[in-house]
């Protein structure tokens, strides 16, 4: 990675163990009624320096209420939680844009706006089934189906991290995979520099395992690739940062680098 001005800059004032959650939803998102400000409090009374807001981009039939999302009054409300907490938090502009390679005009147009961080995320791919309605669908369909239609997004690339990666996990609490079929993923991943988000959800519902699981993480290491990042995907204030530091010590113990992305550079906490 070619060190950026923002990577000097960052050099300059990191101190280790910094405190990052970049997988935010506030109630510019269709399933969250929390504010930005919300979280900025509980962030200064936990100590975490960055935040990234990801509301759902969710496009067409993806999603009921579709169009919700609104890219004007995201920023309009940013910049005023920017302004006041300017010097106490680094608030990063994010996004979670759901399937990006179906929707891509949409996705070229999101790519025009100043976000500081894309997670690329894949949560309907079967008949439009939301996970949630997939109970009748057997756990082997769910991940041969959802794995092939992973790769595409992979391949299509141009957002900067992969969020919640084994993500029918949530229903099906198992993982089903092939570890060449996932090497050749995550070859990919390299290739077009995604970075793989480590995404605490679960483990607030008393799961043992983040998602991804780290035996999927350690393929990813081993493809050659060097980097994650960390989300809550607090949906409420109560769950943002929550679970963070257990799973990040065990992606460095593996020999994982946290990043943060800002201006879609990424730059590594040291
Ligand atoms: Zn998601
Ligand atoms: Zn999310």
């Amino acid at each position: 990675m070619k060190l950026t001005f923002w990577g000097i800059w960052a050099k300059i004032i990191s101190v280790r163990n910094m405190r990052c959650d970049l997988h935010v939803h506030s109630d510019i998102s269709v399933d969250s009624i929390e504010s930005m400000e919300t979280y900025c409090e509980r962030a200064l009374e936990l100590g975490v320096s960055f935040l990234s807001f990801t509301d759902h981009l969710n496009n067409m039939s993806d999603m009921p209420k579709n169009g919700y999302y609104d890219a004007d009054k995201y920023f309009e409300n940013l910049e005023r939680v920017r302004e006041k907490y300017d010097g106490r938090l680094q608030l990063l502009a994010g996004v979670e844009f759901g399937e990006p390679h179906r929707y891509r005009h949409e996705f070229e147009q999101t790519l025009k706006k100043p976000y500081d961080f894309i997670m690329g995320s894949l949560h309907i791919w079967y008949d439009g089934l939301f996970l949630s309605q997939m109970r009748e669908v057997s756990v082997e369909s769910a991940f041969e189906t959802y794995w092939k239609e992973m790769y595409k997004m992979i391949e299509y690339g141009g957002y900067d991290a992969v969020a919640h990666f084994d993500f029918p996990k949530r229903l099906y609490k198992q993982v089903i995979y092939n570890d060449d079929y996932l090497n050749e993923i995550f070859a990919l991943m390299k290739k077009n520099a995604l970075t793989l988000e480590i995404n605490t959800s679960l483990l607030r519902k008393g799961k043992a395992d983040a998602l991804p699981s780290s035996d999927i993480l350690k393929l990813y290491k081993n493809a050659g690739n060097a980097y994650f990042t960390m989300g809550s995907d607090a949906h409420n204030v109560q769950d943002f940062y929550t679970n963070m530091e257990k799973p990040r010590k065990d992606a460095e113990n593996l020999g994982l680098e946290e990043v943060v992305f800002i201006g879609r550079q990424a730059v590594p906490l040291l």
